[in-house]
């Protein structure tokens, strides 16, 4: 088993695709509520008291950092200094505190001149905004106000960031699917995506905001835990010192759920818990307790396998910010061992103590750190928690962030794992050890393209993690059945194709242009018998190969685009070869396995971007 089975372990690869939904049906909540109170009343270790613990704010050391990126400013160091006015505006009492001063608003104003010097206008004009509403000192305001006179100009002129592509056209029934994509249900696969038209590599099928997502502990100095962007000039909490955000927007998107969690932040970190278990609780917090208790009726009503998956009888569109979207994703409970079972309801009670003491259950009484009974309010949630935890294991992705040494080097580049999230739509996707789509990721916005043609009414397949060309097809199976439970029946696997160390590169194998069988050849193109074994057509074998000579040279000029840094560009031309490839080639094909690869990484590459190295800004 891997470690993602086990939900207590801190693990590193928790999460990266999600079952085939063999069974539809999620849990009622009624066996999850018996496992729940029965492990409450025996004295597990889980029952160890829990305590709230998150960093304070403290004047002493914002007043330090802030002095640090004072000096970091007049040695021209401008990065470092946004970093040290970061960590004092994070630092910094809020207004109101008897220790705040002028603090953070002048870390804000501060960040604000170092960033205007980066060339970073909307950064600079948040803060300017920022500054003032904190109470930055009226005699030093018309420095500011300056300052946002000249930004706002040089905003005008600059570009705007890379933003989501938008779905041309929007799916009737799914509100982040574009329309060429349906589910359809099938007893042995549950529900699955399909093409609902024919769909041409490039195809933008779906962007979906996630239900909800958590970054991973040790990004939390680094990225926004709402949007898990990267963050240049952090905005505080009010009230701890332990997360930071992008923008004042994220903050106070984020205050309905950080509220619960802000006290327990640190110790559920420092409890090395996996970043599901944090995902399945912050479910919980992103609702609050209200809402669950007038959903308890509803929850409790099982739902026929075969419904088109709408979040409403009145056949709403599916909409991935409803909960009922997420509660109905598969759990297997039916399968899963006695063990399995009790690790995750161990988890689900320490996670419901964590809830307890931060006061969701109401005002915290000296019974919660001792052992008294559940409450109907904490089994339903308990229970819930319970249920995530195990819906979790087979619907969560990973969430990545694309890295590179210097922008437009795309050698060596790579997505790094940021955070997990519950993308309800995507979940739709099955997997094959081929994968049809590739994963773009703004920030926790999820945008997932086509690189292979699919014909309306066929499968739209995912890839969860093994590849047929990179990993050998029992290493594959193995790590598909202890993660997701399912035996994979991908073509590659049924096939046994081989992966890119057997591959015999003169083996090109030619499509008959009759009726799509393989016609044995070879490549040298100097045999030009094309008999297909199957139909018997004569196929002119020659002219196929000089086609695809033809395609392959464009696919190599696409190639050295992309390495010259014309992500764009290159893409254009790689979608047109795997197009001409479905014509000309039967696959497993080593050159369209590549260009799919390459197309995969310029996508990502669209997304949240991080280059170790930077250009040098353009100095204002
Ligand atoms: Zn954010
Ligand atoms: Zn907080
Ligand atoms: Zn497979
Ligand atoms: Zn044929």
């Amino acid at each position: 088993m891997t470690s993602d089975t086990n939900p207590s372990k801190n693990s590193g690869s928790a999460a990266g695709g999600k079952k085939r939904g063999k069974n539809a049906k999620g849990g009622t909540g009624k066996a999850d509520n018996k496992t729940v109170s029965f492990s409450a009343n025996p004295d597990p270790p889980a029952q160890a008291p829990v305590k709230p613990f998150s960093r304070k704010k403290s004047a002493t050391h914002a007043e330090r950092e802030k002095e640090c990126g004072n000096r970091h400013f007049k040695e021209k160091k401008y990065r470092q200094a946004v970093c040290s006015y970061s960590q004092a505006v994070v630092r910094a009492p809020q207004p109101g505190d008897p220790d705040a001063g002028d603090l953070l608003s002048v870390g804000y104003a501060n960040r604000s001149a170092a960033l205007l010097h980066m060339g970073e206008f909307r950064l600079c004009l948040q803060d300017i905004e920022a500054a003032l509403g904190a109470g930055y000192p009226t005699r030093l305001r018309y420095k500011l106000l300056d300052r946002r006179a000249t930004c706002q100009l040089k905003l005008v002129l600059q570009q705007q960031e890379e933003e989501l592509p938008a779905l041309e056209s929007r799916s009737d029934h799914f509100l982040s699917a574009s329309s060429a994509v349906d589910v359809t249900y099938s007893p042995g696969e549950g529900r699955f995506a399909v093409a609902a038209r024919d769909v041409k590599p490039g195809d933008l099928l779906v962007v979906e905001k996630p239900h909800a997502s958590v970054l991973m502990a040790e990004k939390t100095g680094t990225h926004c835990i709402h949007c898990l962007k990267r963050v240049l000039a952090a905005f505080p909490c009010r009230e701890c010192s332990g997360v930071m955000f992008c923008s004042p927007a994220c903050a106070a998107a984020a205050e309905p759920y950080h509220r619960w969690e802000c006290s327990i932040q640190d110790v559920l970190q420092a409890s090395g818990m996996s970043p599901l278990c944090h995902l399945a609780l912050r479910i919980i917090t992103k609702h609050g307790l209200e809402f669950f208790q007038k959903l308890r009726p509803e929850l409790e009503r099982a739902r026929a396998p075969g419904d088109r998956p709408s979040t409403d009888s009145a056949g709403k569109q599916y909409d991935p910010d409803n909960y009922l979207a997420v509660h109905q994703l598969v759990t297997l409970s039916e399968l899963r061992k006695p063990e399995d079972f009790f690790h995750r309801t161990l988890m689900a009670v320490l996670l419901l103590k964590h809830l307890r003491v931060a006061g969701f259950f109401g005002a915290v009484t000296e019974d919660d750190q001792a052992d008294r009974a559940l409450s109907s309010d904490e089994l339903l949630v308990g229970s819930l928690l319970l249920h995530h935890l195990q819906l979790l294991q087979f619907n969560a992705h990973e969430v990545g962030e694309y890295v590179m040494m210097e922008p437009g080097q795309f050698k060596q580049s790579r997505s790094v794992y940021i955070g997990v999230a519950v993308y309800p739509t995507v979940s739709f996707f099955n997997h094959s050890c081929e994968g049809g789509v590739s994963r773009c990721f703004v920030g926790d916005t999820l945008a997932v393209h086509s690189v292979m043609p699919v014909a309306a009414g066929q499968p739209i397949f995912e890839n969860y993690g093994p590849i047929y060309s990179h990993k050998a097809k029992p290493d594959r199976q193995h790590w598909l059945s202890s993660r997701y439970w399912f035996d994979c029946r991908c073509v590659a696997c049924e096939e046994n194709w081989p992966d890119y160390d057997q591959y015999d590169i003169n083996t090109v194998l030619l499509r008959c242009t009759g009726c799509g069988a393989g016609i044995e050849n070879d490549a040298s193109g100097k045999d030009p018998v094309g008999d297909c074994p199957k139909c018997g057509k004569k196929n002119n074998a020659v002219e196929l190969f000089r086609q695809l000579g033809g395609a392959q040279e464009n696919y190599h000029s696409a190639m050295n685009m992309m390495h010259e840094g014309e992500p764009k560009k290159a893409l254009r031309l790689f979608y047109r070869f795997i197009e001409q490839c479905q014509e000309l080639v039967v696959r497993p094909n080593r050159d369209l396995s590549l260009c799919q690869e390459a197309a995969r990484m310029c996508l990502a590459a669209q997304g949240s971007l991080h280059c170790i190295r930077q250009k040098k800004t353009n100095v204002a």
